[in-house]
């Protein structure tokens, strides 16, 4: 089936990871698919992560221990967190549901759905990236979270965690981090390495390989602002700044933006963005980083790219168009500067919004109350890691084929 714009089977709004990864695999099953975002594909949140491809990512950051970070983080100094308290005044009811979901009981549940999405997710990413032609743009080299001091027992305590569920890591003392990033100056005591996670070199560019074969394989992609969408008989209206789309099923994929475009039509999703930033620097040649590090007390990230060393910062909980807020990522980067040697900034600071539900889990399925609406969106941290399995499980859905995995947990009906 070729697709037509005024009536395909499927029209994707957004062309982030979700997007893209929604498009393709519909596509692949043999539906007309039309694809919509205002920029060119992977250029918003999935452009700017850490391009961490997390196997081991199954404990959101609500869980028990957030309980004892508390008190540090009232104090809004931490690294890790800060939060705007004009946004918490406005969205007590939010704060509250993610604090419930942090309860004991609520680890294994949601541990278990997200095993289920991020083992699915990393198979295609794994087979899609040589697929679309990047497969040299990703490393299979882990992942290490390292301690400057000497916390064994925090790394032991990970690491027992993710052995529950099977996910491998090893354990290291400062002797072995340096042979495993020789580089890197000796400031980390313990280290856990993630040995079954990838990351790539340009998640960007990642996402636009895969909107490419996507393109290649017969999806008609067009940009143009999303203004509306409004259901017409059996079927969907999308209203475009330069004309409309009618199409069979209509899927929001428009990551921190989707709850905006839901609104209209009577859906209030409880959808909070976890702000952050990220600034690349130049690399020095001769004292590669190797892999993503997590510097585990000071709270940020550093990520070797195709364009530099990419630090980036913890969360920022506020407003997602609120005014851009430097200190977290600038109290960070001479800290990076401790870790690994580089030197000027390339570019500008990057801002960008995790988007987050209360019990911090997507929606992957249909809108409860419209038939041909389907909602993906919401991946949290973990989105560019789990976006190839949201997409591909609603267009399995959409097909009425079963999903690559259990999908009960990100139920949107859960929420509205
Ligand atoms: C600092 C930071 C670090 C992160 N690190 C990692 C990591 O290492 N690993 C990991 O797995 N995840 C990471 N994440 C999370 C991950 O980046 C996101 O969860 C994921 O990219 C979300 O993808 P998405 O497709 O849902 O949204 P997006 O990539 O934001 O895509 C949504 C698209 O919708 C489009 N859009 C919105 N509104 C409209 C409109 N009205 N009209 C037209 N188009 C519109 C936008 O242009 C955009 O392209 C990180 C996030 C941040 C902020």
């Amino acid at each position: 089936m070729t697709a037509n714009n005024n009536n395909t089977d499927v029209v994707v709004l957004g062309a982030g990871i979700v997007g893209v990864s929604a498009a393709l695999s519909a596509r692949q099953r043999g539906l007309s698919v039309v694809l919509v975002d205002r920029r060119e594909p992977g250029s918003e949140t999935s452009y700017g992560n850490a391009g961490i491809l997390s196997s081991g990512s199954i404990f959101p950051l609500n869980q028990p221990s957030l309980f004892g970070s508390l008190p540090k983080y009232l104090s809004n100094r931490h690294n890790a967190l800060r939060w705007d308290v004009g946004w918490a005044l406005r969205n007590p009811g939010w704060i509250a549901r993610f604090l419930a979901n942090s309860a004991q009981s609520q680890v294994k549940p949601r541990a278990v759905a997200l095993q289920g999405l991020i083992k699915t997710s990393l198979k295609l990413h794994r087979d899609w990236i040589v697929q679309a032609g990047a497969g040299n743009r990703i490393r299979e080299t882990g992942w290490l979270k390292a301690w400057r001091t000497d916390n064994i027992s925090a790394a032991k305590a990970d690491q027992a965690k993710l052995t529950e569920y099977g996910i491998k890591s090893e354990l290291l003392d400062r002797q072995a981090i340096s042979a495993l990033e020789p580089n890197i100056l000796p400031v980390y005591s313990v280290g856990l390495l993630h040995t079954e996670t990838a990351s790539v070199d340009s998640p960007g560019n990642v996402t636009k390989a895969y909107a490419r074969m996507a393109v290649g394989s017969g999806v008609d992609l067009r940009q143009a602002e999303i203004k509306s969408i409004a259901a017409d008989g059996d079927g969907w209206r999308v209203m475009l700044s330069d004309g409309e789309i009618k199409a069979r099923h209509v899927v929001v994929a428009l990551g921190p933006w989707s709850a905006d475009l839901l609104r209209p039509l009577g859906y209030r999703v409880p959808l909070a963005t976890e702000r952050g930033y990220h600034r690349e620097f130049t690399p020095n040649a001769a004292r590669k980083l190797l892999r993503p590090i997590h510097d585990a007390e000071n709270a940020f990230l550093m990520t070797p790219m195709e364009q530099g060393i990419r630090v980036t910062s913890g969360v920022e909980l506020t407003d997602r168009d609120a005014p851009s807020s430097y200190e977290q990522l600038d109290a960070v980067v001479p800290l990076a500067r401790s870790v690994a040697e580089f030197g000027e900034p390339v570019g500008e600071v990057w801002r960008g919004a995790r988007p987050t539900l209360p019990d911090s889990l997507p929606m992957i399925g249909p809108a409860p109350r419209h038939k041909g609406l389907w909602l993906a969106f919401g991946n949290q941290h973990i989105g560019f890691t789990t976006g190839p399995a949201t997409g591909e499980a609603i267009a399995a859905m959409i097909a009425g084929a079963p999903p690559g995995f259990d999908t009960a947990a990100f139920a949107p009906s859960r929420y509205i």
